[in-house]
């Protein structure tokens, strides 16, 4: 397999600070090219673990963001994820290399310019298993739910309930809640009942729409 050689220090970084164990997890982190989903200036940066600005007063989050939560949503070959929060598309690529060619990730952006870009971004590296929507992510996606996974890359006020009303029975979430600290949370749905769990403090930007925040 290819691998890209300036991610390795950063993964076994990650591994060795206890963000990232799963084999799936290390193996995409390693696999996709993170510099793609960056502005021509800021691409020396691609392989620095740190959030980065991709226009329109967003970011891409830090690499150990995106480990964790793969992590904490155990991912599988095969499922079908929600993503909130598109932005440049390099998330929904890591997640697309873990579900692989049978799994769909379905990723919704509010900025009309960044999910054109990132919807070419992803067309341009192969990924046909991964799906842009331009609209409001904190109302779920109804056309292609249920879903095993979904998970939240802009903090609300609270996890949206159309996103729990989604989650497959077994599912799991997971997304940021707060304004000024943040919490990131876990969620798993069994039957009627909710499991909650903090994964620790975070910091991204708001998530804004009917079920996040009005403005901000
Ligand atoms: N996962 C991204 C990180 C993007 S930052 C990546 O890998 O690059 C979070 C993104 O969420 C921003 O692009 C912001 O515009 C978007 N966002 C905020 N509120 C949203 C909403 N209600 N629906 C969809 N996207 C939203």
């Amino acid at each position: 397999m290819n691998v890209i050689e300036e991610m390795i220090p950063v993964v076994e970084h990650l591994k060795r600070a206890g963000y990232i164990k799963n084999e799936k997890v290390i193996q995409a982190l390693l696999k996709v090219p993170r510099e793609e989903f960056l502005p021509e200036e800021l691409k020396k940066y691609a392989y620095i673990d740190t959030p980065l600005s991709i226009g329109y007063g967003q970011t891409i989050s830090a690499i150990h963001i995106i480990g964790m939560m793969c992590e904490a949503l155990d991912l599988k070959e095969g499922q079908k994820v929600l993503e909130v929060g598109t932005g440049s598309g390099y998330h929904a690529a890591v997640v697309a290399e873990i579900v692989g060619k049978d799994g769909l990730v379905v990723t919704i952006e509010r900025i009309p310019q960044l999910a054109e870009r990132a919807r070419k971004t992803l067309k341009r590296l192969g990924y046909d298993n991964v799906i842009v929507v331009c609209g409001d992510g904190t109302l779920g996606y109804p056309p292609l739910s249920p879903y095993d996974r979904i998970y939240v890359t802009a903090a609300g006020p609270k996890i949206p309930k159309p996103l729990i009303d989604q989650l497959k029975d077994r599912g799991k979430l997971v997304a940021p809640v707060g304004k000024d600290i943040q919490e990131l949370i876990l969620l798993e749905k069994r039957g009627n009942k909710i499991f909650k769990k903090k994964l620790g403090q975070v910091a991204f930007v708001p998530l804004i729409g009917e079920e996040g925040w009005k403005e901000y």
